[in-house]
């Protein structure tokens, strides 16, 4: 049986090998953390939003981003210090600024068909992750914000999504707590919400339970080819331990830039780094004063989502700083400031924050399929849509790597896919 390991337990990780070990091959699955989900995949936003499928690849984000620049508190925050990566990547986003039509089609496209292996997955391996199918409502404060919707609606269209615009008292119909005064909105009824953690955690359990072997807590520190086999060197207080495979995909979120670099292959990801805080509706008020419905506020980029009863996450912000993970007080207010706006009934005494880098591709797509050897294969690089994508890409470097390598008999749920 053809031997693959996957690096990187976050939901690309997870969901490629699940993807790997339905199709039969023998997966080892390498995570750095001692659990699943503990990076980028931990407290994102939640949405699995068709609805955000647009990319950034826009003149208008350049000029947002120039007047943005010395504002601390700013939805887009760029560290001017200079470096290489950040500048090349800058570059490479510039120039795909042509393909924004198109890409974002694309991705509208991906999104939808995502749908259908995620739901079908979780309820085939049993997974509460707190989905929510009410649908996600962006929600403009004014003329021109709801204009730019209004076009971009007509991408999302083409990539066979129907979203409709909504009046104010449309909006307040779909969702009542929404306070403030707004142009107009976009509804999206066929999107929905739901917690990355639990998942990839649920997903992360059922591998297990088809025979994937996962190793967490360990530390891969060099990667290497010689054009036919796969290996992979783990760092340990014991010394390193070298183990080859009949292929490798690399799923390591920020960290698969240098692993590709490794294996000659230029994947040209830039930590993005964002926000989050989960509000947790200890009381009745709050509860019923926090929404049902997804929210994206185009103008603050901020989204939200319920998780459950009694959580409520809000999300956003992009901050070019490097590698940097820590949670600034500046950034984190603006996330508090707007629940307390639009949700004046919700108490936000207890708030967690958190930071996360999204691990994006200057042209925003994803990058997935085979790398310059016939056995490295890369399903990365999702950026603001990872958990959104994440289904669809793991169905497709499955397909990928089974043509590649060649397609063993395929396994039942519950299973055992090693021998
Ligand atoms: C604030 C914020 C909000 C977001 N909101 C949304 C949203 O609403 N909807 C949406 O679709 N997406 C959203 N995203 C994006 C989404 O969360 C990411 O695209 C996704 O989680 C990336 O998953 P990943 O598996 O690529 O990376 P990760 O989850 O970071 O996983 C990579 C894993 O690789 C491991 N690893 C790395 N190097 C090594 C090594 N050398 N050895 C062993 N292990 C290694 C890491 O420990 C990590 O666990 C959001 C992101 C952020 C930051």
């Amino acid at each position: 049986m053809k031997t693959i390991a996957v690096i990187g337990g976050g939901i690309t990780g997870v969901t490629t090998a699940y993807a790997l070990a339905k199709r039969g091959f023998s997966v080892t699955l390498l995570e750095k953390h001692r659990y699943a989900a503990m990076e980028t995949s931990f407290a994102n936003g939640g949405q699995l939003s068709a609805s955000n499928a647009e990319v950034w690849n826009h003149w208008s984000t350049i000029v947002k981003g120039l007047k943005w620049m010395l504002k601390s508190d700013a939805p887009l925050l760029v560290n001017p210090k200079p470096s290489w990566h950040k500048l090349s990547w800058f570059a490479e986003f510039i120039g795909s600024i042509p393909h924004y039509r198109q890409n974002t089609i694309e991705t509208a496209r991906l999104a939808i068909a995502a749908r259908e292996h995620l739901f079908a997955w979780a309820e085939a391996e049993g997974i509460d992750f707190d989905l929510k199918k009410k649908g996600i409502l962006h929600i403009y404060r004014d003329k021109a914000g709801f204009e730019h919707a209004g076009q971009v609606s007509r991408l999302l269209a083409e990539g066979g999504l129907p979203r409709r615009s909504v009046t104010p008292e449309e909006m307040r119909a779909i969702e009542p707590t929404l306070a403030g005064t707004y142009y107009g909105g976009y509804f999206t009824e066929c999107d929905s919400t739901g917690d990355i953690h639990k998942f990839t955690h649920g997903l992360a359990m059922a591998i297990e339970r088809l025979g994937v072997r996962c190793l967490y807590g360990v530390d891969v520190q060099a990667v290497a080819t010689d054009g036919k086999r796969a290996s992979v060197t783990l760092g340990g207080v014991a010394g390193d331990e070298r183990l080859e495979f009949d292929g490798l995909v690399v799923c390591a979120g920020t960290a698969s830039r240098a692993l590709a670099a490794q294996l000659g292959d230029r994947v040209n990801i830039y930590p993005v780094k964002g926000y989050s805080i989960t509000v947790n509706l200890t009381d009745e008020v709050s509860r019923a004063s926090a929404p049902i419905v997804s929210l994206l506020d185009d103008e603050t980029k901020l989204v939200s989502s319920r998780l459950g009863d009694d959580r409520f996450r809000v999300a956003g912000t992009a901050e070019f700083n490097g590698y940097n993970r820590d949670i600034r007080a500046d950034r984190i207010r603006p996330l508090v400031d707007w629940v307390n706006q639009c949700f004046p009934g919700v108490n936000t005494r207890s708030v967690v924050p958190w930071a996360g880098l999204r691990p994006m591709m200057p042209n925003m797509m994803p990058k997935v399929g085979r790398g310059s050897a016939p056995c490295v294969f890369y399903n990365t690089g999702h950026g603001h849509l990872g958990w959104t994508l994440s289904a669809i890409t793991a169905d497709m470097i499955g397909d990928v790597v089974a043509q590649s390598l060649g397609r063993p008999a395929p396994v039942a749920s519950g299973q055992a896919a090693i021998a």
